[in-house]
């Protein structure tokens, strides 16, 4: 049977990434940049002041005490007028420009600043063994030279990249197109989330997290009603489901007698890439494409139960999403931490088992699983933060051994 990783291959070799559009800054932020950026300044553009201070030549304090005439005052926004030359100083407050002749700044606090008469500055003692040249001064283009590329294109955009933006002089980008992705829970069993369940029925809980976690991997849900387990109803919802550039089914491709989604799929001119994969929970995903001319629709049955769903989700869809947006971290976050108790791996499925992930004291991660009651124990995974990523085959994987982790952050 297909492999998780051949299956993600395949998924991934559907994925082209979205046409770019610009969005001012101010929106840009957890957008996907689409272009590199270069700095169109030196930063800082001048040898600055890092501390509030005396501009001084280093050499006079050599004997590590002077006591310079002050020749002017300079705060951020100046333009210092005066060279400082050995035996003078200016005061300077931070980031401002270094006044031609100083070669270091002297914080104000090693400082002692004496006033002869009120039409002078006056002079200053400084009692510092530890002026060397460059002492805080940061120079000219220490932090980037105009030209340089700063932003690739990939990148998702945090804060700091938001702030890096407007320092370089963009008040609009290039970002990924937003990229839609219906979300279509089937079965006949459910209701909706505000409705009480009569006998047989259980609320829809795959249409809620769905559209939380496409959002969180960065494309705008689009949540259709629920589709009845009859073809008709599945037609007409999924051909909806089609306009969208990703479409997530949950429910419906299992062996059931009402499983109805691959042959609806089929019918509606779905192409299927598979159907089943060697997975714990999630054997029966399904996934196809539906191409429309330029673009095309990725397709992806989820089996109904939620953690499956959710694994299915996390370990192709996020990606999925990620390849779109165009961005270059691939989405998903995978570390390496300590089994923290023994647990006997059985039957021949790769599994993805919820777990907590920490790091201790001692600064090693550590996983332990959680204690959840399968797939359709939704509740149980509440106190999961991590899957642990399990290999196919009998094993009993010790105490302290190292496994591989799947962090479910949603950023
Ligand atoms: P299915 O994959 O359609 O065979 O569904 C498998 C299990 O998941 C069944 O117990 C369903 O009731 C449950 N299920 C299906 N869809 C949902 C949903 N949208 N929300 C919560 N549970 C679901
Ligand atoms: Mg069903």
């Amino acid at each position: 049977m297909l492999t998780v990783d051949e299956a993600l291959a395949l998924v991934l070799a559907q994925a082209v990434p979205l046409p770019a559009r610009a969005v001012p800054l101010v929106d840009a932020h957890g957008c996907v940049l689409a272009e590199d950026v270069a700095s169109d300044i030196d930063s800082p553009p001048h040898d600055k002041s890092i501390v509030d201070g005396y501009a001084i030549v280093a050499d006079d304090l050599r004997q590590g005490e002077a006591c310079l005439v002050i020749l002017e005052e300079v705060v951020a926004g100046d333009v210092p007028n005066v060279p400082v030359e050995r035996g003078s100083a200016t005061r300077i407050m931070t980031g401002a420009p270094i006044p031609e002749g100083a070669d270091a700044v002297v914080m104000v606090e090693r400082t002692e600043h004496q006033v002869h008469d009120s039409s002078h500055l006056g002079r200053v003692v400084i009692r510092d063994r530890d002026v060397r040249a460059g002492r805080n001064v940061m120079r000219r283009g220490t932090s980037m030279r105009a030209g340089d590329v700063v932003l690739q294109r990939g990148t998702r955009l945090r804060s700091i990249e938001i702030g890096l933006l407007a320092e370089v002089g963009r008040s609009s980008v290039q970002v990924a197109s937003q990229l839609t992705v219906a979300i279509l829970p089937t079965g006949n069993e459910l209701v909706e989330p505000a409705d009480i369940p009569a006998p047989g029925q259980i609320r829809n809980s795959n249409g809620m997290l769905l559209t939380a976690a496409a959002r969180a991997a960065g494309g705008e849900p689009i949540l259709l009603p629920i589709a009845r387990d009859a073809e008709e109803d599945l037609r007409q919802k999924i051909a909806r489901g089609l306009e969208s550039d990703v479409l997530i089914l949950s429910g419906g491709v299992s062996a059931g007698v009402l499983d109805l989604v691959p042959r609806v799929l089929a019918e509606l001119g779905v192409e299927q890439v598979f159907h089943k994969l060697n997975l714990k929970p999630g054997k029966p995903l399904w996934f196809g494409v539906a191409r429309r001319g330029e673009r095309s629709t990725l397709v992806f049955g989820l089996p109904g139960n939620p953690v499956s769903s959710f694994v299915c989700c996390e370990l192709f869809v996020r990606p999925v999403i990620a390849r779109l947006s165009g961005r270059n971290d691939g989405g998903r976050f995978q570390v390496r931490a300590r089994l923290e108790v023994d647990y006997q791996q059985r039957g021949d499925r790769h599994t993805f088992l919820p777990a907590i992930y920490r790091v201790g004291d001692d600064g090693a991660a550590r996983v332990a699983p959680v204690a959840w009651r399968g797939s359709a124990d939704l509740r149980g995974l509440v106190a999961a933060n991590a899957l642990i990523s399990l290999g196919a085959g009998e094993h009993l994987y010790e105490a302290g051994e190292i496994v591989d982790v799947h962090l479910l952050d949603e950023i």
